[in-house]
């Protein structure tokens, strides 16, 4: 083809691209929708998705060893999986939580959904940007008050100006999510457990742990979560998704923790095998020694590559780099680029998959999130921004 036939196709490739994020809504269309609208397109890196590479691989090796090669896999297909009780029973030692505080959900999406249309009336305050989900899922009768966190402040929440907030609101519940997702912004343990202790009037305060495991307060990153103050906070809700820091987003797996008055109102809205073969099976590996062992390292070993990574990337002058603690970074483009544009041409020019910033309320200029990869797809990334900004710069 000669040079202005494959401008051409990138002009084409790029315009459904864009059209295709349009018909997708809030969230990204999946590299399954991709493959299957765009054959032609060459994914190289999903830096969309936000997952732990490590962790999958490390997932499937015990899977293979154990059920694969073992054909046990017949017996996850085949049979029902346990009921909630059962599963939330093997979890109780790691949480150190008895099981009736324990929600088992297909994915964490299934408890925000079940939690969040428990919420009949009044108003819950949500700060923005966030998980469309949580503010997609509220009841026509209750009102959604927007926390907006301020750019000034690089979208960190002010634990102080946000207790005040919700004084003076007096919503019945309040969603947190710590590392916060769209830009991984991180509240201490010690901080979190401040606005807990303020905000006990509410009915309901879901805090969202999905991102936790990537989150560290001192050298050793050790794992950092409130899950073991559940009983002293009636109100709280944790929600974890197992998605992201596994790598396991296919298989559907979260749970809730919460008091025991809430998990039986739950249930009685009828979840009785929302689970699965291949879920509960991972809900046993995650409690097991040798797992644990195995999967601290490649969590460790993932945290610092990101945290690198993140460094890295401040390197590049034409990027506003955010902080971040979780596994992924809110960049922000100068204001004369367009996110949509860029994330089409990450794709088409370098086969790199990007989250658009563009449909997230509350965020104020040119943004996009990007998930860190594998330590050799990370640097594909570094190098494609390089090259992408010295062209551009260049012209
Ligand atoms: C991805 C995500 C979820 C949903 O996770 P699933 O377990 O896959 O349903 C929930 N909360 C946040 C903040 C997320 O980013």
């Amino acid at each position: 083809m000669n040079p202005s036939t494959i401008q051409d196709s990138k002009i084409k490739l790029k315009q459904k691209i864009l059209k295709l994020k349009r018909d997708a809504g809030s969230h990204s269309p999946s590299i399954f929708t991709f493959k299957q609208k765009l054959p032609e397109l060459k994914i190289k890196v999903d830096a969309c998705f936000l997952s732990n590479p490590y962790a999958t691989d490390l997932f499937l090796d015990y899977f293979n060893n154990e059920i694969l090669s073992t054909g046990k896999i017949r017996d996850l297909l085949e049979f029902y999986p346990s009921q909630n009780d059962v599963i939330a029973e093997t979890l109780e030692h790691l949480l150190g939580i008895t099981k009736d505080h324990i929600f088992i959900g297909n994915g964490a999406i299934e408890i925000i959904q079940a939690i969040i249309h428990d919420i009949k009336g009044g108003k819950v305050v949500i700060p923005i940007p966030t998980f469309s989900s949580y503010y997609e899922f509220v009841h026509q009768n209750v009102e959604t008050v927007f926390y907006k966190l301020n750019k000034d402040k690089d979208y960190i929440l002010d634990v102080e100006d946000y207790i005040h907030f919700i004084k003076k609101e007096k919503p019945t519940a309040a969603v947190l999510i710590n590392p916060n997702n769209p830009n991984g912004a991180f509240l201490t343990v010690a901080e979190i457990t401040h606005i807990l202790d303020e905000l006990t009037e509410l009915n309901t305060v879901i805090l969202d742990e999905s991102f936790i495991h990537f989150a560290y307060e001192n050298e050793n990153f050790e794992p950092v979560t409130v899950s073991k103050f559940i009983d002293n906070y009636k109100n709280l809700v944790i929600v974890k998704s197992m998605s992201k820091d596994f790598g396991i987003a296919g298989l559907r797996a979260g749970y809730g923790v919460m008091h025991p008055d809430r998990v039986k109102k739950l249930l009685s809205n009828g979840f009785l095998w929302n689970s699965n073969g291949l879920a509960e099976y991972f809900f046993n590996l995650y409690t097991r020694a040798d797992f644990l062992e195995d999967y601290e390292k490649v969590r460790i070993r993932y945290i610092k590559e990101t945290q690198s990574f993140i460094d890295d990337l401040r390197e590049i002058k034409d990027l506003r780099v955010y902080p971040s603690k979780a596994n992924f970074v809110l960049l922000e483009l100068p204001p004369h680029y367009d996110s949509d544009d860029f994330v089409a041409e990450m794709l088409v020019e370098y086969g790199i998959y990007l989250r658009t910033g563009s449909d997230k309320i509350g965020l104020e200029g040119q943004f996009i999130r990007l998930a860190s990869r594998t330590k050799q797809e990370n640097n594909y990334i570094l190098d494609s921004f390089k090259n992408y900004f010295q062209c551009r710069n260049d012209k």
